[in-house]
């Protein structure tokens, strides 16, 4: 049996999809080989590429004029990519602050340019939150803004969307597919797949057109974005399985009735959650109401010292993978798309017997 899994990254994936590719594994569509074994350049795998791309474009709506890159190195690597692929002319970036992924995309971009850092967190009634924007200090002539949409460490969640006169340049590594999205709103989304997408080794890039060819001239050919374009992702050989396994993704997201109907399934999730917390006196969250992540969602126990107990306990009972980021500690359930209602129910009920086991 299958436990439910509450990691942050890589992430629980769709069991209906494992089963597929286990049943295509060997033998993909009768060709005698499995799709890791198939050049990426043959009609075959081209088509999986493909329609992978097709299938993401019309879950989140993309439009024409931008571009959808499918790349290696992770969220990480596109923090210094962005900078490299932006900043050839213009060398100013303002970089919102709200946790520890912006912050280690602005110290790689730092490298790069003069940037503007915005420091967006506060502390409201004891509550971390963003601090609305008419509190920030914009450039005026920044070449663009950098945020985090969720910062999955943290489970702090914008909920708004910049206005900016630079282009919006966003990782969305924690929460893309989660919930509706107006793409013509961004020059820049990109994502990790390890956490709402599929398989670790597969990064997601949606560009707009006329950011294409801004880059500095010292760019690695690999990281330039108009040549990955131009190249359709295989500037050199891409992540093949990952990319076939996050299109069985897209499908099964099209299935379940695309994204606005796992939207609702997500937000269900984060009330039962959070609306547990809440009325408890055993668990609390230290994330301000407005912000909270609907896909990570950390929590304290009362006394610190029951934390190794709760992991085993919980382990125990088919939950796994709850503790903190270790940079922070406590408990983290991450809710992603993969995550059915059952798992958060189940994770409810744990967490009611456990409060009153050691209450
Ligand atoms: C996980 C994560 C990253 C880092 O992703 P890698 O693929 O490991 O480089 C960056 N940003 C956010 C918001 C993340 O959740």
């Amino acid at each position: 049996m299958r436990a439910y899994n509450f990691c942050a990254g890589p992430a629980a994936l769709p069991t209906p999809v494992l089963e597929r590719a286990q049943q295509e594994l060997t033998n993909w569509h009768d060709r005698g080989l499995s799709i890791m074994e198939m050049s990426h350049r043959s009609s075959d795998y081209v088509a999986v590429a493909q329609k992978a791309e097709a299938d993401l474009r019309k879950l989140l709506n993309i439009p024409d004029n931008y571009k959808v890159l499918f790349l290696q190195g992770g969220a990480s690597l596109q923090f210094s990519a962005i900078p490299l692929n932006l900043l050839g002319k213009n060398t100013r970036a303002d970089y919102v602050h709200t946790g520890i992924w912006s912050e280690k995309a602005l110290k790689e971009a730092q490298r790069y340019g003069d940037i503007n850092v915005i420091e967006a967190g506060r502390t409201v009634d004891g509550k971390f939150a963003i601090a609305p924007q008419s509190e920030w200090q914009l450039s005026d002539n920044a070449a663009y803004l950098h945020y985090v949409d969720n910062e999955t460490i943290g489970g702090l969640q914008f909920d708004f969307i910049p206005d900016s006169n630079a282009p919006l340049v966003a990782d969305f590594s924690s929460s893309i597919l989660s919930a509706p999205l107006d793409v013509s709103k961004f020059g820049i989304i990109y994502a990790g797949a390890q956490k709402n997408i599929g398989p670790a080794g597969l990064t997601i890039v949606i560009v707009r057109d006329h950011l294409l060819d801004q880059a500095r001239p010292d760019i690695p050919s690999i990281l330039k974005y108009s040549d990955q374009a131009k190249n359709d992702s295989m500037v050199n050989t891409p992540s093949t399985f990952a990319w076939y396994l996050s299109g069985l993704v897209f499908e099964w997201l099209l299935e379940q009735g695309g994204v606005e109907a796992i939207q609702q399934v997500n937000l269900q999730k984060a009330q039962l959650l959070y609306g547990y917390i809440d009325q408890s006196d055993f668990y609390a969250n230290p994330i301000a109401l407005q912000n909270r992540s609907i896909m990570n969602v950390p929590f304290t126990l009362k006394d610190s010292n029951l934390e190794k107990i709760f992991l085993k306990e919980a382990e125990g009972a088919g939950l796994l993978n709850l503790a903190g980021h270790r940079s922070v500690g406590g408990m983290r359930a991450s809710i992603y798309n993969a995550v059915p209602l059952q798992g958060v129910q189940a994770l409810v009920a744990f967490m009611q017997d456990f409060a009153q086991k050691h209450g």
